[in-house]
């Protein structure tokens, strides 16, 4: 019987290149797991496999998480008492337990080539290094301890494997799928350990480090689902089953449109990023798109991230990461896949960019107009944002298609603010807009309406002081002024209300852009 213990989980990643989406969403749920419970989270790096290191990719996860808010109590890079915490500087302790293993007769040493495995590859059919194959290989159990012994001492290669008893039904009690048994038939006896780099494989080191770091639940990817019997078998092996973790396989993140997993390639065709952080690869190069940079919001990636495999039922779909924390539910994840909808990623995004003050636009406004020449203000921006934040924008997504969405990203802004900062240049009469609103009358009409503003002085330059003028002047003329008055200041059919929009530009510039408007026009 597992008894009552500390919540203690990890995330264990393999450094083999920038963090995939969806580890980040297995590193959220052992985050909000933990600190339901009170419990700790660990970061290990799972860098047994040297030939699939690529460097920077550690300190990428770490950075990833930072930006994230997701806090790690231990592990590379934040301390912790049961360290080290990366498995290439364990290397004494698992060949401690692979000696156990073999001293109990629970493993054994296998010399086999890959040329000679390769052979029997060929010769039998679905070969599989089991029980009822490895009496006919090259191994200790078929050697004598001498020729053992001699080959070792010869500096031949060797491997450790894993004795599988056959004919058992294993059994992995899941959070999230109950009871998965398969037999033990079907399992090949692993390879634990291997002399060629003197390192264990990635399922001995993860199950003694779980073991030593006393972690008590292991929550991963479903694709690890395949190798919990295995590791329910370790445990056995060691006779560490009264600690065992608990195990929870989350479900997979499928691909937004079609079948299988979501991959790289999905957000490379569809536009979206399945990194967190942008990625410089650096044997090719290669850059690809990360979350941060594309304009989200940490906020907004973990509560899209949080809702993908798991919901607290009812209708509320923000939730602040308190709130994720106080509803998580493991029993709640769903068995099934769990569809990228991306789309709600960027809606998640508007949402939070909209719940923040016009102020917290502003550093990455002001870049964005500084990367244009554009120099502003921090209180000109601030208006800015505030008039247009609710405006919707029409874009063409990666395969073509014109669409239209709500202000996500404060980059949306840029095309929609242009005018702004900048007057317009030329007059576009061949323009919709400009076509259907700049009439014979119109020019008269805004030369009177220079008229009326021009009795305004600066001060009274406001959307009130505006609005009263105008609005006595149209009601004591019948003028509706709005359409060509906005083709003077935008030169096009956006923007905000024109009181606003004027009141914005100042009196000196209001003027101008109407006395070019209407030369340019007439
Ligand atoms: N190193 C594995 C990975 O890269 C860890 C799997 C596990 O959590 O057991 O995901």
């Amino acid at each position: 019987m597992t008894k009552e213990r500390r919540v203690r989980v990890r995330f264990a990643p393999s450094p083999t290149g920038p963090l995939h989406i969806g580890g980040v969403r297995t590193a959220l749920y052992n985050y909000l797991f933990a600190r339901q419970h009170g419990g700790d989270l660990i970061f290990r790096i799972e860098d047994t496999d040297s030939t699939r290191f690529v460097p920077g990719a550690e300190d990428y996860i770490i950075e990833a998480f930072r930006w994230l808010g997701i806090q790690f109590d231990e592990g590379v890079s934040f301390g912790g008492n049961h360290g080290p915490y990366r498995q290439s500087e364990r290397r004494e302790i698992y060949k401690k337990y692979v000696d156990q293993l073999l001293d109990e007769g629970k493993a054994y040493i296998a010399f086999d080539t890959p040329e000679e495995l390769d052979t029997k590859r060929k010769e039998v059919e679905n070969f599989q290094y089991d029980a009822s194959t490895r009496l006919q290989m090259r191994n200790s159990l078929t050697l004598s301890k001498e020729e053992v012994d001699a080959l070792i001492a010869d500096g031949q290669q060797y491997v450790v494997r894993f004795k599988i008893e056959p004919g058992r039904d294993v059994h992995v009690d899941d959070l999230i799928r109950g009871d998965v048994s398969i037999n033990s038939s079907i399992l090949d006896d692993k390879v634990l350990y291997k002399s060629a780099d003197q390192l264990p494989t990635y399922h001995l080191a993860n199950i003694v480090d779980d073991h030593l770091m006393e972690v008590s639940h292991v929550i991963r990817g479903e694709e690890w689902l395949p190798s919990a019997p295995l590791h329910v078998l370790l445990y056995e092996a060691f006779g560490w089953t009264d600690t065992m973790p608990r195990f929870a396989h989350l479900p997979l993140l499928l691909k937004p449109v079609g079948n299988g997993k979501l991959s790289k390639r999905d957000g490379d065709k569809l536009g979206f990023p399945v990194f967190p952080l942008e990625w410089h690869d650096p044997q090719t190069g290669a850059v690809s798109s990360g979350y941060r940079e594309q304009g989200y919001l940490p906020e907004a990636v973990v509560n899209f991230l949080a809702l993908l495999g798991w919901n607290p039922g009812g209708e509320q779909e923000i939730l602040s990461m308190d709130e994720l924390i106080k509803l998580f539910d493991l029993s709640k994840c769903s068995k099934s896949g769990a569809r990228f909808d991306y789309v709600k990623g960027i809606w998640f995004n508007h949402q939070y960019l909209l719940r923040k003050p016009a102020e917290e636009w502003v550093p990455a406004f002001d870049q964005l107009l500084r990367e244009q020449g554009i120099e502003s203000t921090p209180e000109k921006e601030a208006q800015v944002v505030e008039m247009m934040k609710l405006k919707v924008i029409e874009y063409t997504d990666n395969e073509g298609n014109k669409k239209k969405r709500n202000i996500s990203f404060i980059s949306d802004l840029w095309p929609l603010c242009r005018f702004f900062f900048v007057a317009p240049e030329t007059y576009d009469k061949e323009d919709k807009f400009v076509r259907k609103n700049w009439k014979e009358t119109s020019a008269q009409e805004m030369d009177e309406l220079i008229g009326v503003l021009s009795a305004l002085d600066d001060k009274e330059f406001t959307v009130e002081g505006l609005k009263d003028m105008v609005e006595a002047w149209c009601e004591a003329t019948g003028r509706k002024p709005w359409n060509a008055w906005r083709v003077c200041l935008v030169g096009a059919g956006q923007g905000p209300d024109m009181y606003e929009l004027a009141s914005f530009l100042g009196k000196a510039e209001t003027i101008q852009r109407m006395e070019r408007a209407i030369k340019e026009l007439k």
